[in-house]
């Protein structure tokens, strides 16, 4: 049994801050978490866990730093590491002048495999440890990813992009390939250790109705899978989308008449909804992944998080890289809290720190295994240094035992030089910093 200590200022939430107020912060000034087998053991005071723990098990001395769950990234485009700081396109022009030509390149599974390689290190430097990630058209790609993240042990959501029209020849399917290589993806990895399938038809314009009729035949065929595309992001694309589905009622009709809005379904962006797609959302319990530094890149708009909230929509917070900019959660909350302050709404960092954890893996369904220091979950966990560098340090000289004020700090002023390291499955994952 491979058991480890790790000791350091715990923060963890039992609750959204914001409705539970104070008994949804779980805060131990001097913690300890005991994992063993990928597994958290035991959390609590560390002179208590420290009586009960192996003493043999070898301890990691985060003093001074906070460790919380690892952080989750509701969306993001694991073939567009090369396409972020693309300049000056809004998100049609965007994807055929960049995009397109660089998931071309993930027909070679050499190219693919490196990539996936990069992009798993990279998101664990940043402190995420799960994702919900878009691969490209060909099924090479999303092999490729599953293949890097089991070697991992991480726990990841991915799956192949359905596309066939609109967009090159080199990339797009056809609605029977499509579903079969995606029913071929989801046998070999659904379920997998700690993978799952996320059905992907990127979105309505670049399929056509035989397509999406296909992933929703798979999306009923294989309800464990989870959903994946985009939603009412930019005002062309939805002028676009009203064009080619002049049957639907609006555009998130296009995907509901398909069965692909439900509870595992996850709608990047969601900028420009009517109050019936809200309806809709809410009663179906579709999710909407805000993703502010691409929102603003790409001039797309700023999402109403309040209106959303009220309405009973799961929101999950995410970076969307290549359209957006920053694969740091911390920068992306910094983003969208200024996108809600553009829209007079708050967002206090207690709430921040909620979403990237727990929030997220709720709005994702995988609360029972991750987003929280408990016992029985998944250890995937991030050590931060709130003074990792001398602007950090000098600010965090005025913030006196404030921990909101700290927090607040570490994701205005912090990235991936505020991850001392990360844990996927109890392992470290970057070297201490
Ligand atoms: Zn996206």
């Amino acid at each position: 049994m491979s058991a480890r200590l790790l000791l350091g200022r715990v923060l963890s939430f039992r609750d959204a801050p914001r409705e539970a107020g104070e008994r949804a912060v779980r805060y131990i000034e001097r913690g300890a978490v005991w994992i063993a087998d990928g597994r958290i053991v035991e959390v609590g005071e560390a002179a208590d866990v420290l009586t009960r723990a192996p003493a043999d098990a070898p301890r990691d001395d985060h003093s001074g730093k906070l460790l919380l769950p690892g952080f989750i990234d509701a969306h993001i485009h694991y073939p567009q590491t090369r396409v972020v700081g693309s300049y000056g396109a809004q998100l049609l022009d965007w994807l055929n002048k960049y995009t397109f030509v660089e998931e071309q390149k993930f027909a070679d599974p050499a190219h693919a495999a490196a990539v996936a390689e990069f992009f798993l290190d990279e998101l664990f430097r940043q402190g995420t440890t799960t994702a919900m990630v878009y691969c490209t058209v060909r099924p090479e790609s999303a092999e490729a990813f599953f293949a890097a993240s089991e070697s991992r042990g991480a726990r990841m959501i991915a799956g192949k992009v359905m596309m066939d029209r609109n967009a090159p020849s080199a990339l797009t399917d056809t609605p029977q390939r499509g579903y079969d290589e995606s029913k071929a993806l989801i046998a070999r990895w659904h379920g997998k250790g700690r993978l799952d399938y996320a059905i992907t038809p990127r979105f309505a314009i670049t399929s056509t109705p035989e397509q999406l009729e296909a992933a929703g035949a798979l999306a009923k065929e294989f309800p464990g899978c989870f959903v994946q595309t985009h939603l009412s992001e930019n005002d062309a694309e939805i002028a676009l989308t009203r064009e080619l589905y002049p049957q639907a009622r609006d555009y998130l009709d296009v995907y509901d008449r398909y069965g692909l809005l439900g509870p595992k379904s996850v709608f990047g962006h969601c900028i420009h909804l009517s109050d019936a797609e809200v309806a809709t959302m809410a009663a179906k319990r579709g999710v909407a992944a805000f993703c502010p530094t691409s929102n603003l890149f790409l001039g797309s708009g700023l999402f109403n998080e309040k209106r959303l909230q009220e309405a009973g929509v799961p929101v999950a917070l995410a970076t969307d890289i290549g359209g957006g900019t920053s694969y740091s959660l911390l920068q992306t909350a910094a983003e969208a809290y200024k996108v809600l302050q553009m829209n007079r709404q708050s967002w206090p960092a207690l709430q921040a720190f909620y979403q990237l954890t727990l929030g997220n893996a709720r709005a994702l369904g995988l609360d029972d295994r991750i987003g929280a220091l408990e016992p029985g979950r998944e250890a995937d966990i991030v050590a931060l240094n709130s003074r990792a560098t001398p602007a950090m340090a000098h600010r965090m000289e005025a913030v006196r035992g404030d921990l909101a004020e700290e927090l607040f700090v570490l994701m205005t002023m912090g990235d991936d030089r505020a991850v001392a390291q990360t844990y996927v499955a109890g392992t470290p994952a970057k070297a201490s910093a």
